[in-house]
């Protein structure tokens, strides 16, 4: 029988008993696999030299045999026949409507065709991702983003109106404007990176004496982009800021929507498992992990993408499984902590692993210290050096030694390293509207 419930966009998949939702994973993974064999060459050709066929998927087990798809393999494709995207397409070239393209902050940026029906599930996807973080019909939603060739807050704006929340465009305005239209409108909910809520906090405080936690009416605001929103002190920075629920949401443009956070704010977002399916790869042995808490590599299908499909795509992420079912009902699983860095730039300073998500924490969670801050590592002789860079807020000048004291222990609990830590100035590091390079690797220079 279909559950009633409003608690849920889809309450049939989103209860589905782990049993059940694996059945369909593995059914809805050979359709897929199905659709890129017989419509893709580059596809075709992958499973052949791999030796193995759509009709050979019967369990979770085989999927792990069917190989994956590298972005590089997708930057070799591209600029080939059907052109821009090459043989990777499944459709004819006249039935894409939408370009999109990455952000390239790790290459050469990779093209996205998408049909009419893919954009729908991509606006499906974004549907369950506002309705778990308690979009309704009543939100009027405004969008501070630049509407152009990435992906960001596109399915988004499109996932709002389809939930039939009332959508509000802030294209090209400045930041100023758009906090003005926010205010003029009573807009309800917002969607931005972290670094780009914390900045227009800033701004309205500055520029407009606006306080958003007094003068706005935004109540829930979706993060994507950065792992700010899964960082517990940047979350609370955040939600302060803006007196409003900040949730936390992870896609990418060659994956889709695949994550949410839900109003039980779990410490984890649950992955759309009626949609994706989402394995985790130990990074040395590949093997699949399912238990909690140890993290490895996602490898993701995105089961209903046609145009250029998503199979097995080897995202990089590294993430882990929570050990609690969550609290919501939803039985779709909880990853923890969100993204904790990709596999690619997984940096070894001085001999030790630094995930940088570690030394934000660490600075947000001192409130005498500004949003903003810089990392750099640089080799000096034979050692790498790294240093800190953060803002004092202009009332804590008194307190600098107490406050380097502290920044100095809790690094060292943390990340297992000694920073050289310098003081700047309240707004004199570089401001990012986007996503934000505080991290700066100058070793390979
Ligand atoms: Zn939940």
């Amino acid at each position: 029988m279909y559950p009633k419930s409003d608690k849920f966009w889809n309450p049939l998949l989103e209860t589905l008993p782990r049993e059940k939702l694996a059945a369909l994973q593995i059914k809805k993974f050979r359709r897929i696999m199905q659709w890129a064999f017989d419509n893709s060459r580059f596809h075709r050709k992958l499973y052949q030299d791999a030796g193995v066929a759509p009709a050979d998927i019967r369990t979770l087990a085989d999927i792990a045999r069917v190989p994956k798809v590298e972005k590089s393999m997708m930057r070799n494709i591209q600029k080939k026949d059907p052109y821009p995207y090459g043989d990777m397409l499944c459709v004819p070239l006249e039935n894409v409507s939408a370009f999109r393209q990455t952000s390239g902050t790790t290459g050469q940026p990779v093209y996205q065709p998408d049909t009419w029906q893919d954009w729908e599930w991509w606006a499906e996807a974004w549907a369950y991702i506002l309705y778990a973080q308690g979009y309704r019909k009543s939100d009027r939603v405004f969008i501070p983003f630049g509407y152009n060739i990435f992906v960001a807050f596109w399915a988004g704006h499109y996932g709002a109106e389809k939930l039939g929340c009332e959508v509000v465009p802030g294209g090209v305005l400045n930041t100023e404007a758009r906090l003005l239209k926010m205010q003029e409108l009573r807009a309800t909910a917002t969607m931005a990176t972290p670094t780009y809520i914390l900045g227009m906090a800033d701004i309205a405080r500055k520029n407009l004496g606006m306080d958003p936690a007094r003068d706005l009416f935004v109540r829930r605001i979706t993060c994507a982009g950065e792992p700010g929103a899964s960082i517990p002190a940047t979350k609370k920075r955040m939600e302060a800021a803006w007196g409003a629920k900040v949730y936390d949401h992870i896609g990418a443009t060659e994956i889709g929507a695949w994550s949410y956070e839900c109003e039980a704010q779990p410490g984890g977002l649950h992955v759309n498992e009626g949609l994706f399916l989402v394995q985790i790869e130990d990074l040395e042995t590949g093997k699949v992990i399912e238990e909690p808490n140890r993290p490895g590599k996602m490898v993701v299908t995105a089961f209903d993408r046609l145009a250029q499909p998503c199979i097995r795509f080897d995202s990089k992420d590294i993430i882990m499984w929570h050990e609690r079912p969550c609290p919501c009902g939803r039985t779709f699983r909880l990853i923890k902590g969100g993204v904790a860095g990709r596999a690619d730039d997984i940096t070894k300073v001085k001999g030790v692993l630094l995930a940088p998500s570690a030394i934000e924490e660490v600075v947000r969670g001192i409130p005498q210290l500004g949003d903003e801050y810089e990392v750099v590592v640089v080799k000096k002789g034979d050692t790498d050096d790294i240093s800190l860079k953060v803002e004092l807020q202009q009332d804590a000048g008194n307190l600098k030694g107490e406050i380097l004291q502290k920044l100095n222990d809790q690094l060292r609990h943390k990340t297992g390293l000694r920073y050289d830590i310098s003081f700047h100035p309240y707004g004199s590091l570089p401001r990012y509207e986007v996503k934000a390079r505080r991290f700066k690797d100058l070793r390979k220079k």
